[in-house]
């Protein structure tokens, strides 16, 4: 039974392995939004922003056969597959970002995009913002800072990694609508405070267009596009990390930067581009990429195999095909409106983060003060299991509930995960 086989999960992984909930269901199959487990208990996934067009989708299903029975190989041979792959990517990306590295995870595309930064300008240092994660390998781990994920990120850091305050303009310093402007004023002080030889010595910045393990909340009006400009009049380039973001999960827009009428050198992609495989990608401009080109070559055995790729080309066929990026948009504002209406009624949500299906729900021990109510939210998800609802905290404190359902999920799916809430605080 689960309880069995978590006991044998705890003896047999290396330990720190987290899983959701204190006695997790064991899993064993999905369909669309919804996770069954074990015991034929059906729960509407709240959570997956990696199986993004839904559980076992069928085109997947076939495509990844398919291509099994006729080939699978490493990166280096030349089939059609990834060639494909790439053109679409360069197609969605913005003007002048065609040229594409295909790898097999974010925290890959993260540490690959921070590679390109240093070689394109011949520097070392890169500017990350506070409370945002961005991966575990040993690159995009030295830029993140997010204490949900790591309590003791701030203890120590590389000393390539300049922090930056989160601009949250709810809990931050700067809070209302000015806090793009005092925030921007802020980071003017810490570059000059670099020195000279500090801001020549900045290869980049790298953010979240919309800070994902900090709830979801959303960036002051222009903060991006003034942090882009003033990192590149210093000569360094802008990495956009739309790992959890891009890929039509904010409904109005296929990447996060687009929100914020900014437009970065780089962008890291991966989670919803494989739905489940491992899949990532880099889409830089040609210029950064022949840079990183002239130090080495680059490979990547399993990156952008005959089998990711087809996976991979199948994700972006149904996100149209199903109008899923529309879904989004549709049952998001739905949705959002309607965790906004159980705020009227419950003292103990804060506010209502995010765009499209990337929302995050912000318990509070009370709105004056905006104390983070930590124990509640995992009392709440604890809760909404036994309801039928996957939903996990995230955020500094763990006290945003993150609700980034697949972008297939119903009107009536997202009705019931407000109702369930909404028993639950009561
Ligand atoms: N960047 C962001 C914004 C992420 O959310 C994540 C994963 N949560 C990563 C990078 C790392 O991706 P992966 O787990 O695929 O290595």
């Amino acid at each position: 039974d689960a309880d069995a086989l978590l006991a044998r999960r705890d003896a047999s992984f290396a330990p720190v392995q987290e899983h959701y909930y204190a006695r997790p269901p064991q899993i064993e199959r999905g369909w669309r939004e919804h996770l069954i487990d074990t015991t034929a208990q059906v729960y509407v996934d709240g959570v997956n922003n990696v199986a993004t067009l839904g559980h076992s989708h069928p085109r997947l299903v076939e495509a990844a056969a398919r291509q099994w029975a006729l080939l699978n190989t490493n990166s280096r041979f030349h089939y059609a597959a990834a060639t494909e792959l790439s053109e679409r990517l360069a197609e969605l990306a913005p003007a002048g970002l065609d040229a594409v590295f295909l790898v097999n995870s974010g925290s890959e595309a993260v540490d690959l995009a921070l590679r390109l930064a240093f070689t394109a300008t011949g520097r070392s240092r890169i500017l990350a913002a506070r409370e945002a994660y961005h991966g575990w390998t040993i690159g995009s781990d030295a830029v993140s800072t997010s204490l949900g994920d790591n309590p003791r990120a701030l203890e120590s850091r590389p000393d390539w990694v300049e922090l930056i305050e989160a601009p949250n303009p709810l809990r931050g310093r700067h809070r209302g609508p000015d806090a793009g402007a005092a925030y921007l004023a802020d980071l003017d002080a810490q570059l000059e405070g670099l020195g000279a030889e500090g801001r020549a010595a900045l290869a980049g910045v790298i953010l979240e267009p919309i800070f994902g393990n900090g709830g979801g909340v959303l960036l002051p009006d222009g903060y991006l596009a003034g942090v882009y400009d003033r990192v590149r009049a210093l000569g360094g380039v802008c990495i956009a990390d739309e790992v959890q973001l891009g890929y039509g999960r904010l409904g109005r827009h296929f990447w996060g930067f687009e929100q914020q009428g900014a437009v970065p050198d780089i962008i890291t992609v991966a989670k919803a581009m494989g739905n489940g495989q491992p899949l990532g990608a880099v889409i830089t401009t040609q210029e950064i990429a022949a840079a990183f080109a002239a130090e080495g070559s680059f490979f990547s055995s399993a990156g952008g195999s005959p089998v990711s790729s087809r996976i991979g080309l199948a994700v972006l066929d149904v996100l149209r095909e199903e109008g899923l990026q529309e879904n989004a948009r549709l049952v998001g504002e739905a949705f959002k409106a309607a965790l906004e209406g159980l705020a009227t009624r419950h003292p103990s949500i804060g506010a209502v983060h995010g765009l499209g299906l990337y929302l995050g729900v912000e318990l509070v021990t009370d709105r004056a003060s905006f104390e983070p109510a930590t124990r509640l939210a995992d009392a709440v998800c604890e809760a909404l299991l036994e309801e039928g609802c996957v939903v996990q905290p995230t955020g500094d404190h763990k006290n945003v509930l993150k609700l980034k359902p697949p972008l297939c999920i119903t009107a009536e799916s997202a009705r019931f995960v407000t109702g369930c809430l909404d028993r639950v605080l009561t």
